[in-house]
């Protein structure tokens, strides 16, 4: 059985459920931004080669719209955020709801049961296998959940703020009581503008933030026009690291997993906030 998955967070639900029974092809890699992903017609040919096809949804790959559309009428097409309870989902503009579900490890474990269903329903004969390590994945997620929690409430609240390139962390900060900020909005398809930017400078220099943080997936650029800005002011704030935000790290590395990248995050704020 062959799935092809968008980004890494979803090809990691993906594989922790299916298990060795599945192959699976992740189509974006370290660094790549979900918004601006365009897929080539190689991308569309092993959409068309594939079994079952997973996306996170909610317009987080919102230049591949269509081709879901088109896909969902030759096979299963699932987005994995549909099994998200949807009164949890945060709501920005008319009536959009914000794509970065995994960033609350909580909520983002219940796209686990999309991925199970499928299988169970794909692969009967299985079913047990799908079920019992669907379990232990949400397990496995609940007592991060719970570690990310505590590491953060090891920052003074005053100080828990996190500035960062691009608005993908509304739901880190619901969930782990932390004040978030960004240069760019919920998608990166929109720049900045320098009204923004200099709410920023003055919201940084007023509250003395010590540190802002670089996306692994986001161009670095407007963060340092930020420095700058908060330096003309008088007050100097240092890039506290990089975070991984729309994609993982290299696979292959502990920053290549789901966890590991929550884990990678959760040390960088706690060193450069604390
Ligand atoms: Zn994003």
């Amino acid at each position: 059985m062959r799935a092809v998955c968008t980004t890494g967070m979803v090809a990691d639900v993906v594989r922790n459920v299916a298990g060795d029974r599945v192959e699976i092809r992740q189509l974006m890699g370290e660094g790549i931004d979900p918004h601006l992903f365009r897929a080539t017609p190689d991308v569309t040919a092993e959409m068309e080669a594939a079994d079952v096809i997973f996306y996170s949804g909610l317009h987080l790959e919102g230049r591949m719209a269509d081709l879901f559309e088109s896909m969902a009428e030759q096979k299963p097409t699932i987005a994995a955020t549909s099994t998200v309870r949807h009164d949890q989902l945060i709501t920005f503009g008319a009536d959009a709801h914000d794509p970065h579900v995994w960033f609350d490890v909580a909520l983002w474990s219940e796209t686990v049961e999309s991925v199970r269903r499928f299988f169970v329903e794909f692969d009967p004969a299985h079913a047990v296998d799908y079920d019992t390590r669907a379990a232990a994945y949400r397990k496995q997620l609940l007592a991060l959940d719970a570690e990310c929690r505590a590491r953060l409430a090891e920052i003074p609240k005053a100080s828990r703020v996190l500035v960062t390139a691009h608005d993908a962390f509304h739901y880190f900060g619901r969930a782990y009581d932390v004040e978030v900020r960004a240069i760019q909005g919920v998608s990166t398809e929109a720049e900045a503008g320098l009204k923004e930017l200099n709410e920023l400078v003055e919201f940084i220099t007023s509250h003395k933030i010590k540190a802002v943080f670089i996306e692994t997936s986001v161009s670095d650029r407007n963060m340092k026009s930020l420095s700058d800005g908060c330096a003309a002011h008088g007050h100097k704030v240092s890039i506290g690291g990089e975070l991984f935000s729309d994609s993982m790290g290299k696979s292959g590395t502990p920053e290549g997993t789901y966890i590991g990248m929550v884990r990678h995050n959760v040390d960088v704020i706690v060193k450069a906030l604390q």
